[in-house]
């Protein structure tokens, strides 16, 4: 009760008649403010009385003159409500109830001419804005050369950053593909490796609390952004490299007038809470078109993960078809080279064996195009309307479910266009889509409905690739669902149960986290499809409860919930399927982990079966009652995992 009231007399203070300026989210923890300092316009945030952004820049440099500076603040429009409801199976939570104020902030030049609005919402958790900008005249369109939107942060805030990949670098010229490690309680100022980072972006801002920035609604109308470092605690708004994408297209996006940037999402929060339960990525957004059917998710196996390119042949892949069966999952994802390896005919047959056995398939491709030099077949089919409407003819008629398009490597707004125009040419011939070597979606998720998820981020295929990436495997997980993972499906493709990433089980890169890890990231990491790095083999060499296990997980989940962790250290999750609880916890510190999980905010049921490692790593399951208490010991040592079901 006291809390409600503490809230009611923030809103009071907040009233617009009293600041007028002043923007507050329906509780009146979130206050923005927008003002005009010698000509610059600019805005703070305040999170519980506290300031989380400091007076930071807002504007844009225009093919018709630059706004950044002598610009008035000539009017702002009454508070206005924003409400939604909607259902979204594929994302963190199947319900969402949004709540939020908004205000728009209207810019003249020095010539008096209206050039830009800046829409700002608020809700409990998230500040997010756009600018709209205004015809000038007899013009009627402009392109965007710079954005001065900046987000300057407290002194002794620290940051959690992936860095942006040099353009047309990595394997191949296929970066930037989001691929890097994310540093992690770093001091301010860097500019990453010289192209700043990629979103999501993480700050915690001292011991009063954190900041995650990201963007969404990013269609093909304009390019995706970075977050520019290098100028002390300021980090500011950037666009995509001249390099990427072969150097082809502009940097700089076009803007047919009026016409607005994508929305700049601030994530706000004492604890992780609203950072991993935030759904800000959708809430601002609309779908851009109807599902053309009603989409089915699930789990797959795909045998590229273990065995490499050699195995995408067509008796191994029905040996994956098998196997999946077995699984009772609903999809194989054939990857690289099948076009050469199977060829068409053999996928023809390939898919009726597999439709024989319940299971759909998913088919990879190369993007190219011209912008990369990988090698993998099948290529120069998607990146090109013909080609591909062509080749999605064939996939229809041969019953394929969805595509895994790879190597795309570039946020310019003429890459955003094919993107999107991939994703609706899909949509029209009933197939999802799954993007490798990508961008981050941005609201995808809602705005393409047949949009499944995205890599963008350094995956699994790294783990078969290199040791260092096993040794600091788990490390890289408890930062996933703090930062990429937050802001949209993630195709990581994760959970090996294999000792060793190879065919015998023998030879090849070490994983070494636990089983139980593997079950709890299956659960951490989220997707709608999730493409599980499980092998034939482990029907007979892993544990029958974990292979259980990944029999029964879901994909989709109805609610998620933070309960305690650390990004780098340790992470504690709750998902919700249905009426069953999931709380997946891993941990990275050298030290185990002593956990007492509190399980009364979940309303869970009482019936609890229990996954934990022992000091040797080695996991067990056992049944037990939840007791009174609703609290659960558990010990998660270095690179294990636990994992509590509550039914
Ligand atoms: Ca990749």
């Amino acid at each position: 009760m006291k809390k409600t009231t503490l809230a009611g007399v923030l809103y009071m203070m907040c009233l617009p008649a009293a600041l007028a300026q002043t923007l507050c989210s329906p509780d009146g923890n979130v206050k923005v403010v927008v003002t005009v300092e010698n000509g610059k316009p600019g805005y703070s945030i305040d999170y519980e009385g506290e300031t989380f952004i400091k007076h930071s820049p807002l504007g844009l440099k225009t093919s018709l003159g630059d706004f950044t500076g002598e610009m008035k603040l000539s009017k702002i429009s009454d508070v206005k409500k924003v409400e939604d409801r909607y259902s979204l199976q594929t994302i963190k939570k199947s319900n969402v109830v949004y709540e939020a104020n908004e205000i728009t902030y209207s810019f003249d030049d020095a010539k008096g001419r209206h050039i830009y609005d800046v829409i700002f919402r608020a809700d409990n958790d998230n500040v997010a804005f756009k600018y709209k900008m205004y015809p000038i005249g007899d013009r009627l369109s402009c392109t965007v050369s710079d954005e001065a939107t900046g987000f300057l942060f407290p002194e002794g805030s620290t940051s959690f950053l992936c860095p942006q990949m040099k353009p047309q670098g990595g394997w191949a010229r296929t970066a930037p593909s989001y691929e890097t490690f994310y540093t992690t309680d770093e001091p301010l100022g860097k500019n990453g490796d010289g192209y700043g980072y990629t979103f999501p972006a993480l700050f915690r801002i001292g011991d009063a609390g954190w900041v995650m920035l990201c963007e969404t609604g990013l269609s093909g109308e304009y390019c995706g952004s970075r977050l520019m470092g290098g100028h002390g605690n300021l980090y500011t708004v950037g666009y995509p490299t001249e390099e990427e994408f072969g150097g082809v297209g502009t940097a700089a996006p076009g803007l047919a007038l009026p016409g607005e940037t994508p929305w700049r999402t601030v994530t706000l929060g004492k604890t992780l809470r609203p950072i991993v339960e935030t759904t800000v990525m959708w809430d601002m957004v609309a779908p851009v078109y109807a599902a053309s059917q009603d989409y089915k998710y699930g789990r797959a196996t795909w045998s590229w993960i273990i065995r490499m390119d050699a195995s995408c042949n067509y008796e191994e892949q029905k040996e994956y078809i098998d196997f999946a069966a077995d699984m009772g999952y609903e999809y194989v994802l054939v990857d690289a080279l099948w076009d050469t390896q199977i060829g068409y005919e053999g996928i023809e047959k390939l898919a009726k064996y597999a439709e024989g056995k319940g299971v759909g398939l998913f088919l990879w491709y190369n993007s190219n195009g011209y912008w990369n030099d990988a090698p993998q077949g099948p290529k120069h089919k998607m990146h090109r309307l013909v080609s591909r409407r062509e080749e999605m003819k064939w996939l229809k008629k041969t019953g394929i479910k969805g595509l895994k398009i790879d190597f795309i490597g570039s946020d310019k707004q003429q890459t955003m266009q094919m993107y999107e125009d991939m994703l609706a040419d899909a949509n029209e011939y009933g197939l999802m889509v799954i993007y490798h070597g990508c961008t981050i979606p941005r609201g995808w998720e809602r705005m393409y409905p047949n949009f499944v998820s995205a890599e963008a981020v350094r995956a699994s295929e790294n783990l078969s690739f290199g040791q260092h990436d096993n040794d600091i495997e788990a490390v890289c997980a408890t930062i996933h669902p703090f930062m990429r993972n937050s802001i949209g499906n993630m195709d990581f493709g994760g959970s090996t149960l294999n000792r060793h990433y190879s065919k015998d089980n023998k030879s090849g890169k070490t994983r070494r986290t636990s089983d139980v890890f593997a079950l709890a990231t299956a659960v951490m990491f989220q997707a709608p499809v999730q493409n599980f790095a499980i092998a034939p083999n482990n029907l007979v060499d892993a544990p029958e409860w974990a292979v259980n296990f990944m029999k029964s997980v879901p994909t989709l989940w109805d609610d998620v919930r933070f309960i305690e962790g650390y990004p780098g250290k340790y992470a504690v999750i709750a998902r919700r399927s249905g009426e069953k609880w999931y709380v997946a916890a891993i941990n990275a510190q050298k030290e185990t982990l002593k956990l007492n999980v509190d399980l009364s905010s979940l309303d869970c049921g009482r019936n609890l079966t229990v996954y934990a490692d022992d000091n040797k790593l080695q996991g067990s399951c056992k049944q037990m009652k939840l007791s009174k208490k609703n609290k659960v010991a558990v010990s998660v040592p270095t690179n294990g995992g636990a994992l509590i079901v509550a039914e």
